[in-house]
């Protein structure tokens, strides 16, 4: 089983450039089961032009991701342990040729430091990340950190509930060790799926070695990781081919393994300091194709989750909450130590961010566009994980633990953390909400939230 097939997506997308409203309309109707779609079909709607095509595509991509999702949308905060790197991938701050970066390693403190500072904005999920350098940040050392984060409690006795990882492919033996610590998913970028493009860009270090990364899944589901999250830097190539290939990526671990990717990450370059390619984009992805995309991964691999980082702008990013964008980041700092030092864009960052709203801001207006904003944790602390979770997203039936779940972990929140303001809308939304689940765990549902108010914590479906 090949995982990309270069000349296949190329016929493809060649065969349906110019795809009749017919064969679009074709498409859609088979779309809105819900199952998804073949790459032939993608070809077809991610070459779509017209603007009444594109309204059909983006009105069913928001009843599929409904239908998979209900109305939640789960929160998470990145969190940089380091900012040195041995590769050299002309896209990123980080990369070892930039020598005008100030480098650091969190120490344990800073990252106690740091994780209070998360917690505080209401967080119950990170996403540790780290740049390539083993001398600096050892496998070793990384899983005394994710202990390390565990650990922090705040004031309100809250503490990380879920870690997930994005850090280097790792080997057979490594995946073996990280199984041992208690992690959410595991997430690699491919980056670029077109292999001369994936050559250009990643001029040195273990990242030049596009087979490590494209094969990292595989070594990952053999050795004791149950959930993975893939994705593509949007601007590389031809974001047309990058879909195919996340596509066919998807296709192969679901065949291969039963289990598709948990996630899927859509980033576009932003402006990194002293990074070439983030000046000068090859293939510059523009908003309309942009949301297209995500609209098209939506109505293809319908169960998985879709996550879009603060490299968007505040408009964008609320208008993909429609269009098939199921978690996003918030209040998010992109360098190590930068929640305590506050500064929403710092020359040390990776990439700068387009979207600067606090957490608070984000969740309230969340809040006010009528979706959930959800801190959710339930599936890996229920053992939801792996095909047992697939089992459950593919049909839809996932929501009926993302619906309650979403509301017990935003009730938790505006009593613990939010303002006024967004304490009122909340409630409202829960209110609403609660009306709107099955009548077998509404009444549960409703104690669940009483419990919460008289001061019980941390309770999930
Ligand atoms: Fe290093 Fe990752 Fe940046 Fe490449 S993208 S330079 S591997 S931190
Ligand atoms: Fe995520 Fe599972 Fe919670 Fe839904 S119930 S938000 S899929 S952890």
């Amino acid at each position: 089983m090949e995982i990309i097939n270069e000349a296949k997506i190329s016929d493809l997308l060649n065969k349906h450039n110019k795809p009749s409203s017919e064969e679009i309309n074709e498409v859609i109707d088979e779309a809105k089961k819900a199952r998804g779609l073949t790459s032939e079909q993608a070809a077809i709607l991610i070459n779509i032009s017209k603007q009444e095509d594109l309204e059909k595509l983006f009105a069913t991509a928001n009843e599929v991701k409904e239908l998979i999702y209900g109305k939640r949308v789960v929160l998470f905060a990145p969190l940089y342990l380091s900012n040195y790197c041995t590769n050299n991938c002309l896209y990123c701050g980080f990369r070892v040729a930039n020598k005008e970066i100030h480098r650091n390693v969190l120490t344990t403190e800073d990252i106690k430091m740091e994780v209070l500072e998360i917690l505080r904005q209401g967080h119950k999920r990170v996403l540790l990340l780290m740049g390539e350098h083993h001398k600096k940040m050892s496998l070793e050392k990384f899983i005394e950190a994710i202990k390390t984060v565990y650990s922090v409690k705040d004031e309100k006795d809250s503490s990380i509930r879920r870690i997930n990882v994005e850090i280097e492919p790792l080997s057979e033996e490594e995946f073996q060790l990280l199984s041992e610590v208690p992690i959410g998913t595991y997430t690699v970028f491919q980056e670029t799926y077109h292999r001369q493009t994936y050559k250009e860009v990643h001029l040195s270090g273990k990242k030049a070695d596009y087979d490590w990364r494209l094969q990292v899944m595989d070594r990952a589901l053999s050795n004791g990781m149950r959930d993975v999250g893939i994705g593509a830097l949007f601007g590389l190539y031809d974001y047309r081919f990058e879909v195919l290939g996340l596509i066919s990526h998807s296709f192969y671990l679901e065949e291969k393994y039963g289990i598709g990717p948990h996630t899927i990450s859509i980033p576009r370059i932003r402006h990194a300091e002293n990074a070439p390619l983030s000046e000068a984009i090859p293939h510059s992805v523009n908003d309309t194709d942009f949301r297209k995309l995500v609209a098209v991964l939506r109505l293809s691999v319908p169960y998985t989750g879709m996550i879009l980082s603060t490299r968007e702008t505040i408009e964008l990013r609320m208008e993909l909450l429609n269009l098939g964008i199921s978690q996003i980041s918030a209040g998010s700092r992109t360098n190590p130590g930068g929640y305590k030092q506050a500064a929403d864009n710092s020359p040390d960052a990776q990439f700068n961010l387009n979207d600067t709203r606090t957490s608070g801001e984000v969740i309230k207006d969340v809040i006010k566009q009528g979706f959930i904003p959800s801190f959710c944790t339930s599936c890996y602390r229920r053992g939801r994980v792996g095909k047992d979770f697939m089992d459950q997203a593919k049909p839809g039936l996932i929501k009926q633990f993302c619906q309650p779940n979403g509301l017990f972990t935003l009730k938790e929140y505006l009593i613990d953390y939010a303002d006024e303001e967004t304490k009122e809308i909340g409630d409202l939304l829960i209110e609403k909400n609660i009306e709107s689940l099955p009548e077998n765990i509404r009444e549960k549902s409703r104690q669940v939230l009483d419990s919460i108010g008289t001061g019980q914590r941390d309770i999930y479906f």
